[in-house]
């Protein structure tokens, strides 16, 4: 049996990202960026006005003595054009937001500190000294030509996708989003409507992950249950074939019909089985004729926490993202958790902000079978292998699911 450490670090040197893509910039909202972003122009291109006003000689605004200084206006520039004359010493220019500055001048006063015969006053009095630079947005100040600014990895957001757009990236290379099969293991296994007869189980796992793995970012494939033999594994794997990805749930236990890491043998490598935690001490890794086959438990929570620890990182590697995993912050838990077993416990809770600390409650029974344990979760507490018991009130670790990776 490996850590948890060991066994995402064993993944995760596996894995590389999936090849890059060219799509038009509002396809890219939560792609991942295949290379890096470096400026072509200098952002704001040109010096502009912050404000609507006149552009001015800054040495002109001064006073002189308690004489308000009046000085002659020239003409006037607007967004989109440029000046048809420099500024002259001793006059001002009118100006709108985002305008260029004209030659000849070094800063704008806004209107609200100038007196003037309105629109087309031919005069101007400033009411206010301005320092050289007054109101002026310097090219370059935002982004540097030659400057890098995005990441590849990064992930494409709004706010992304709007500086994009400044810096003229029409298209976007962006890794394309992985293809992962679903493979449902077991003859107890039914699809979810068929009718539930003796002895049998509804596929609730292929249902869950399917949603799981969509939320990672990737395209969800089920493929159905195969059945506990070796002919109806090998025909579900040879569908398989065409996936980046593979994930199975249920048959990778010591029972007699766990046979899907005898087939990666066959087929493949298996790199691990098991994995020192609960839920889901039996998770294999490994590949089949070369495509990564994660096998996660049958029990329901079992697989759906595993997924979370193992397939969500992995599937972001696979998509080059350069944060893979979910915060872990420091929270109190309101209920005792018992845990006797030795191995690494993520208990499924719901944290909440309370009194100036993040507070975890359990959400009931913890058994691998209790679905209703995953219900109003949001956070997988860490229970180390080496404590026995965490008491109401004490400090530990825990997973949040719905945060942002960093
Ligand atoms: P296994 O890992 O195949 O031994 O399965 C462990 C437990 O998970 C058994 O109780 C199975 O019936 C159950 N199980 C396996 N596959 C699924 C599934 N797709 N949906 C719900 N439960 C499952
Ligand atoms: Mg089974």
């Amino acid at each position: 049996m490996i850590s948890v450490e060991e066994a995402l670090e064993r993944i995760l040197t596996e894995i590389t990202s999936l090849n890059t893509i060219q799509v038009p910039l509002n396809e890219a909202l939560g792609m991942v960026l295949a290379q890096d972003v470096i400026a072509q122009e200098d952002i704001p291109p040109f010096a502009n006005s912050s404000m609507d006003g006149f552009a001015l000689l800054s040495k002109d605004s001064k006073p002189q003595g308690d004489k308000t200084p009046r000085l002659r206006v020239t003409g006037g520039v607007a967004a989109g054009y440029l000046a048809d004359h420099a500024l002259e010493p001793g006059t001002a220019m009118r100006i709108t937001t985002g305008a260029p500055v004209p030659p000849g001048a070094d800063a704008v006063i806004q209107v609200e500190l100038t007196r003037s015969d309105g629109r087309d006053s031919d005069w101007v009095e400033i009411l206010q000294a301005v320092h050289p630079g007054n109101n002026i947005r310097l090219a370059g100040e935002d982004m540097r030509r030659g400057q890098t600014v995005l990441t590849r990895g990064t992930e494409i957001r709004a706010w992304e996708i709007g500086i994009l757009a400044t810096l003229g990236w029409a298209i976007v290379p962006v890794v394309r989003r992985a293809r992962v099969a679903i493979v449902g293991t077991g003859d107890e296994v039914i699809d979810i409507d068929q009718p539930l007869k003796a002895g049998k189980i509804r596929d609730s796992n292929s249902y869950l992950l399917e949603g799981a793995i969509r939320t990672a970012g990737a395209e969800a494939y089920r493929l159905g249950i195969a059945h506990d033999t070796v002919e109806s594994l090998h025909e579900k794997f040879d569908e398989a074939r065409q996936y980046d990805l593979i994930i199975t749930s249920g048959g990778v236990s010591v029972g007699d019909f766990d046979l899907v890491k005898d087939i990666m043998a066959e087929k493949g490598h298996v790199n691990f089985w098991r994995i020192n935690m609960r839920p889901g001490k039996p998770v294999a890794f490994g590949h089949i004729g070369g495509i990564p086959l994660l096998g996660l438990p049958g029990n329901p929570v079992s697989s759906a926490v595993t997924f979370e620890l193992f397939g969500h990182p992995l599937i972001r590697k696979l998509q080059g993202y350069n944060r893979l995993h979910k915060p872990q912050i420091e929270v109190i838990v309101a209920n005792g958790i018992l845990n006797q077993a030795m191995r690494r416990h993520y208990v499924r809770a719901h944290v909440v902000w309370q009194n100036d600390h993040f507070v975890a409650h359990t959400t009931g029974n913890q058994g691998s079978h209790v679905m209703s344990s995953l219900l109003n979760a949001n956070a997988l507490v860490i229970v180390p292998e080496e404590s026995g018991e965490v008491h109401p009130g004490d400090k530990v670790k825990a997973i949040m699911l719905n945060w942002p990776e960093e």
